[in-house]
This record gives structure tokens, C-alpha cells and sequence, in this order.
């Protein structure tokens, strides 16, 4: 699921370059939200309460139908967590685990597998503290890594101690308080990747440039995603065992591993890579064929990595050898190889020239692999 904001931000910071008068109405929106949150209002307020709220803190409050105000401010209402800061006092009007209370970061991503079973996500601290220890309602009893997990949690979350109401504050402003040019700047507040914005003129088919748009936006849903949002698996990589995110899929997985080595081999040690944005920040300023070419390449390894992955979490198709994954990432760049631009197709035929003979070496080599 991509965020409304993100659709907004320009193309060169991985949006859909929708424009940013759009965002202004965003932020021009959030204004309402943070007065709401802060119960800054006056008969407008009473009667949201009255109607909607009944209560419940703003942010807890389930969508719903209702005036077109109302539905606008729900519709926006999540991405004032991007500046918020919550101090809480008695627990009343914050969310255990989905808004940033402790540390700036919400507990559902620090402790994401007991998130993953909790009865009830959208829980108020206040409901959740009993006098001297936190209790919450799970769908089934522990593993030995919830456990591991609920003894930090009842290490490190403090109970709340006091009687007054929680405060929110803007954090994006020295004064703490809201300012619509804050929030708009946080709106569109992602590095600007600059080889990013001809991405859509790249010579790849539409569905692969989507999936490459939700790559660099980390929307892939992977493993430990799946798992925040109470989906199926349990969140780790089939092949490895560990908590299963974009980055593993696409890089430090034991299968991503013989991906990279066997195009470093081919291309040459520029293709050295250990997450996406580094590897992107060394690419970001190359210009023109060179450029146009990586972004292909990238692509295809990219999309052989997210496809073959599929195939195991979701239809339980395990590779038979490792040499299955090149011959695959082969077969795209041969298959995109006529979207490329007439100049750029013998510079392409290099690249597959290099990378069958060095598939031939490692053949050779490792029969058995
Ligand atoms: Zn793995």
C-alpha cells in the first residue's frame, strides 16, 4: 500500500510527480488534524466529539462515513505521525503500539511479532498499563521469541506514572508548533535520487517499473511487512531464517549473494552491493548510456530476486541450483534487450556476451552448483 504522500512527492524524490499543490492541501489539512489531536477548538471540535470521537483520540478513531470534512481529515489523518511527538502522561490519548511515544518509533516495529498477535492493535496506553505491569490480549500464547520480546518490552516501556493528559507537540517546528511549511517540506522530506526521475522513460515494461517504484519507496511487501500488517508466514526468509525484509530479499540473502557475485564477476567490481541506498548513491552520477544500462540491468537482477522469492514464500518452489537465478536474470535482459534504445543495444549485447561467458566459467567450474 503506497501512501497518499508519497504519490504527491515529485518524480526526482520517488513520486508519481503528482503536483504539489496537492501536498500544500495535505498540509494545509494536517493543520486541522494537530488542533483536533490537541483539542484545540471550539464548537467545531465539540461537535466532531460529540459525533465522531466520542472519546477516542483521533487517531484511534476507526475510518468512518460521515461529513466531507470528516472524511477528508481521516483520509490524511496518519501522516501527521510524521511529525508528531507524543509525552505521555496518564495514557489516555496514545496508542501502545502505533504512535512514535518511546524513542521517536512505534512499538509495533520494535516489537513487531507480539504486534502481530495482539488482539488489539489501535490499544491506548492507558488501557494497556495495570498498576505495575502491562497486560494485553494475544490470539495464542507465546513462541520463545515472543517471550524473548516481552521481556525487553516490560524492560524498556515505562508505565505510565502520571495523572495529567497526554500532550502532543510538532516536532518539525523549535517552537513545537504546527506550521504548514513544516509539514509540507516533511511531505516530500526523502532524498532526491537523482537517476530516478527518467525512470519512467527506462526501457523496461510497465509492470517491472511499478515494482522498481515500490522498491525505492520500501513498499515491497516482504516478509516482516506481511507480518506488520497480520498477513500469513511468520516473517522470516525460507532459506535463511531471519526476519525477512526488502534488503534481505534483495541483497544479503544467501540467494541475492550468488546473484551479485555472478554479475560482479561478469561486469566488473562496480557491482558491489550491500543495501539499496548505497548502491544507489554510487550510481547517482552516472549520466546517460551508462546509466540508462545500469538502471536495466539493476532491474532485471531486482526482478529475478522478488520473482524467484515468490515462487518459494508463496508457492513453495524452491530453486534447484543456484544457476537457475542467472539464467532467469539472463532471460529478462534478453527479453527486454528490443525495448532498449537502437544505440544502447550493442553496449547491451556486451553486457549479455560478458555475463554468458562468465555463466559458461561458472558452469564449468561447479558443475554440481
Ligand atoms: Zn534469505
Amino acid at each position: 500500500m503506497v501512501k497518499w504522500a508519497d504519490i504527491c512527492l515529485p518524480k526526482d524524490r520517488g513520486g508519481l510527480g503528482i503536483p504539489a499543490s496537492r501536498r500544500m492541501n495535505v498540509a494545509l489539512m494536517l493543520r486541522w488534524v494537530c488542533r483536533i489531536l490537541r483539542g484545540d477548538g471550539g464548537l467545531w471540535l465539540q461537535l466532531l466529539e460529540a459525533k465522531y470521537l466520542q472519546g477516542k483520540p483521533l487517531l484511534a478513531c476507526p475510518h468512518s462515513a460521515g461529513s466531507q470534512f470528516w472524511k477528508s481529515i481521516q483520509a490524511i489523518k496518519d501522516d501527521i505521525r510524521l511529525g508528531l511527538r507524543f509525552s505521555v502522561g496518564n495514557g489516555s490519548r496514545t496508542q501502545f503500539w502505533l504512535d512514535p511515544w518511546l524513542d521517536g518509533e512505534p512499538l509495533s516495529l520494535r516489537f513487531p511479532r507480539l504486534f502481530a498477535i495482539c488482539e488489539e492493535p489501535a490499544i491506548l496506553v492507558s488501557a494497556a498499563a495495570l498498576e505495575d505491569r502491562w497486560q494485553f490480549a494475544f490470539r495464542r500464547s507465546f513462541g520463545p521469541e515472543e517471550v524473548q520480546e516481552w521481556d525487553v518490552l516490560n524492560e524498556v516501556v515505562p508505565l505510565p506514572v502520571s495523572s495529567v493528559y497526554d500532550n502532543v507537540s510538532w516536532s518539525l517546528s523549535p517552537s513545537g508548533e504546527f506550521s504548514v511549511n513544516s509539514a509540507y517540506q516533511a511531505l516530500c522530506r526523502v532524498p532526491v535520487l537523482s537517476w530516478l526521475s527518467p525512470l519512467s522513460k527506462a526501457p523496461m515494461p510497465l509492470e517491472i517499473k511499478i515494482f522498481v517504484w515500490q522498491l525505492l519507496r520500501d513498499r515491497l511487501p516482504s516478509g516482516t511487512e506481511v507480518l506488520k500488517r497480520h498477513g500469513p508466514g511468520n516473517g522470516t526468509c525460507p532459506l535463511c531464517h531471519v526476519p525477512e525484509t526488502g534488503t534481505h530479499i534483495l541483497f544479503s540473502c544467501v540467494a541475492a549473494h550468488a546473484l551479485w557475485c555472478f554479475v560482479r564477476e561478469a561486469l566488473g567490481p562496480e557491482w558491489e552491493a550491500h543495501d539499496l541506498a548505497e548502491f544507489l548513491q554510487t550510481r547517482a552520477t552516472q549520466v546517460g548510456r551508462k546509466r540508462r544500462l545500469f538502471r536495466l540491468v539493476f532491474a532485471a537482477m531486482m526482478w529475478t530476486l522478488w520473482t524467484t522469492r515468490n515462487r518459494m514464500v508463496i508457492e513453495r518452489v524452491f530453486q534447484r541450483h543456484a544457476s537457475d537465478s542467472f539464467f532467469k536474470f539472463l532471460a529478462f535482459l534478453q527479453l527486454w534487450h528490443p525495448l532498449a534504445r537502437p544505440r544502447d543495444r550493442d553496449q547491451l549485447q556486451l553486457y549479455l556476451d560478458a555475463l554468458l561467458t562468465s555463466d559458461q566459467r561458472l558452469s564449468v567450474r561447479s558443475p554440481s552448483s
